[in-house]
């Protein structure tokens, strides 16, 4: 097994993650089996009890972990699948080193921080890193491990220390550290600084971890000159100096890191016997992504609705599974936030402006996303964006609490039960339209949460999810809620209009609905994003972006079969006539290689 450590220095939200997912990408790339290590050194034992507004989104595994949102990062871009143990925090090393010393298993030694805890940190890793996260179950060749906070924090230092002595366990060949700094360019001069980069590799060294490549992120390029004297002045080779400014978008920063020769670096130094030079193919396919990602030039406005819209990150997720889809349809993404509570009637009286921008933006849109969230605030929000987009036609996708609010709106505007609402709620509701259906966990207490991944059936055939998702019969996707529709009021909401198109495989839990006669409104109860991928956009947002600039059922009606140019060329779904839009929902490839698809457009 082989490590790439990935420290940071100076400060922290520079990309550190980034830059350590995009190392993975390349070796990926290079067909090496990579896994990766977040260690996040605070107290919690996890970040399901974080506020999204401090930390930004909690993020789900498919084992119901409940990690930091860097995971997310490593996933997407490695297209793995991590475990719960895969984030690593002080809470988690100390909850364990503890419970081992309740048991007697020091035998009555002092437990100390080195070397107890510095100990549990290193087999921790290493246990970890051997874990299998792709299907197949291959054995990982490459673990990134990427440590939070910057060089010199009080919390870091148990693990710096653990790392210190980790390079020797495993051996030179077998570790590398990748110091993540920042390098400024002051505006008055415009010359960029070194000074910082000097005193944090100090820093570093001073702890006993030598940096084996230092990465300058800084917002303009940096010029060969500063790169010289970062490599003079911080003791290391020129080409062990990459530099990354500012990029248009994050698919570009594997190709520059590339350009500068990292995988030679990590070739030669990690011993990894990939065959030199690569072939000249080698990720062309980020290349064409970064390519499209420049080069988009229609636009698609989404709008989302949401509770946490003042920090970006509480939508992490929400917001690459949007970009992903919009990629896909080869569309410029533009996200209008919307606080929910500005929605509201309240809200007109008491602040009229927020009132009337907030619904001007919302309007203006041209698709609406109501995001997960908990608790009262914002409910009724949100309760009136579904009633808008149900009356106006306009496309909707609706996650988790956006499935339950698209449920109460329609039960109490349509069926007129006014009374209904969700316990989370108002626990004595009069129609108990969204309810608390505990999982049923044997030997667990207090874990109340349905959480990670679970099997939605499909239960209509005409169902539009289901031909987004490849027309399988079963998808596994990804949960965090405690409530969900009350199964007692499923028939009379069918009746109306709102099917339930996906349902848990025991027939009780409600998963996906669909709106009759309406060009899009769908909800999951479960949480599409966390497993959407720049190459694989999750089906429901796929489909919200594609309604939303009117080609959803010309793409539909071609068995979901076209590529980014070709969505861009073909007709929008006013253009299909009613009857063929009907009949043709799905006409195989066969129909279209024979030309019998004219009626519905012809430049397929
Ligand atoms: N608060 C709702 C529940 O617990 C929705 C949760 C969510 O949106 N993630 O069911």
């Amino acid at each position: 097994m082989k490590y790439i450590l990935v420290t940071g220095g100076v400060i922290s939200g520079v990309g550190k993650g980034v830059i350590a997912s995009s190392f993975g990408t390349i070796l990926k790339c290079s067909n090496i089996h990579v896994t990766s290590i977040k260690i996040d050194p605070y107290i919690n034992i996890d970040a399901g009890t974080f506020s999204p507004y401090e930390h930004g989104e909690v993020y789900v595994l498919d084992d119901g972990g409940e990690v930091d949102l860097d995971l997310g990062n490593y996933e997407r871009f490695l297209d793995i699948t991590l475990h719960r143990d895969n984030n690593i925090t002080t809470g988690k090393i100390y909850q364990h080193v503890i419970s081992k010393e309740r048991r007697g298993d020091f035998l009555g030694k002092t437990v100390q921080v080195v070397p107890h805890i510095t100990d549990a940190i290193q087999e921790w890793v290493e246990k970890v890193a051997n874990q299998p996260v792709t299907e197949d179950g291959t054995k990982p060749q490459v673990c990134i491990v990427e440590l939070g906070g910057t060089i010199g924090d009080i919390e870091g230092m148990p693990f710096v220390e653990a790392f210190r002595q980790f390079q020797f366990r495993v051996k030179k060949e077998n570790f590398v550290c990748a110091h993540v700094s920042m390098v400024p360019q002051p505006r008055t001069t415009g010359e960029p600084k070194t000074k910082p980069t000097q005193a944090s590799v100090r820093e570093l060294r001073g702890l006993g971890l030598s940096p084996d490549l230092i990465v300058c992120r800084s917002e303009n390029p940096i010029g060969q000159a500063v790169k010289d004297k970062i490599s003079n002045f911080c003791h290391v080779a020129p080409e062990q100096v990459l530099c990354i400014h500012d990029l248009p978008s994050i698919y570009r920063v594997p190709i520059l890191m590339q350009s500068q020769g990292i995988l030679e670096f990590f070739n030669d130094r990690l011993q990894l016997n990939i065959p030199m030079p690569p072939p000249r193919k080698f990720m062309y396919k980020w290349k064409d992504l970064a390519e499209r990602a420049d080069t988009l030039c229609k636009d698609v406005t989404i709008a989302l609705v949401g509770k946490y819209t003042k920090l970006e990150d509480s939508y992490a997720s929400v917001t690459k599974a949007l970009q992903h889809a919009a990629l896909a349809a080869g569309l410029r993404l533009k996200i209008k936030y919307i606080e929910a509570a500005n929605l509201e009637d309240v809200t007109r009286s008491a602040d009229p402006v927020s009132y009337h921008e907030a619904w001007q933006q919302f309007c203006k849109s041209d698709g609406v996303i109501v995001p997960g969230g908990f608790g009262k605030r914002g409910v009724d929000g949100k309760i009136e964006a579904c009633k808008w987009c149900r009356e106006t036609k306009k496309p909707f996708l609706g996650i988790c609490l956006g499935l339950q609010t698209a449920v109460i709106e329609f039960s109490r505007n349509v069926l007129n039960l006014t009374g209904a609402n969700t316990t989370e709620i108002d626990p004595d509701a009069e129609h108990a339209i969204v309810i608390d259906m505990p999982e049923y966990n044997p030997g667990m207490m207090g874990s109340t949460m349905r959480l990670g991944k679970r099997t939605t059936v499909f239960a209509y055939d005409n169902s539009v999810l289901k031909q987004l998702y490849g027309n399988k019969e079963r998808i596994e996707e990804r949960h965090r809620h405690r409530y969900e529709v009350n199964p007692k009021y499923v028939p009379q909401l069918e009746v109306a209009g709102m099917k339930f198109v996906g349902r848990d495989e025991e027939n009780i839990r409600m998963e996906i609905l669909e709106l009759d006669d309406h060009p899009y409104f769908v909800a999951t109860q479960y949480h599409p994003e966390y497993l959407s991928r720049p190459l694989k956009p999750s089906p429901p947002f796929f489909g919200l972006i594609l309604a939303s600039v009117g080609k959803l059922h010309s793409y539909l009606a071609r068995g979901c079969r076209l590529t980014p140019r070709q969505l861009s060329d073909v007709e929008s779904d006013d253009e299909i006539p009613e009857t063929v839009m009907k009949d043709n929902i799905v006409i195989s490839n066969e129909m279209l290689t024979e030309g019998k698809s004219k009626s519905v457009g012809s430049s397929s």
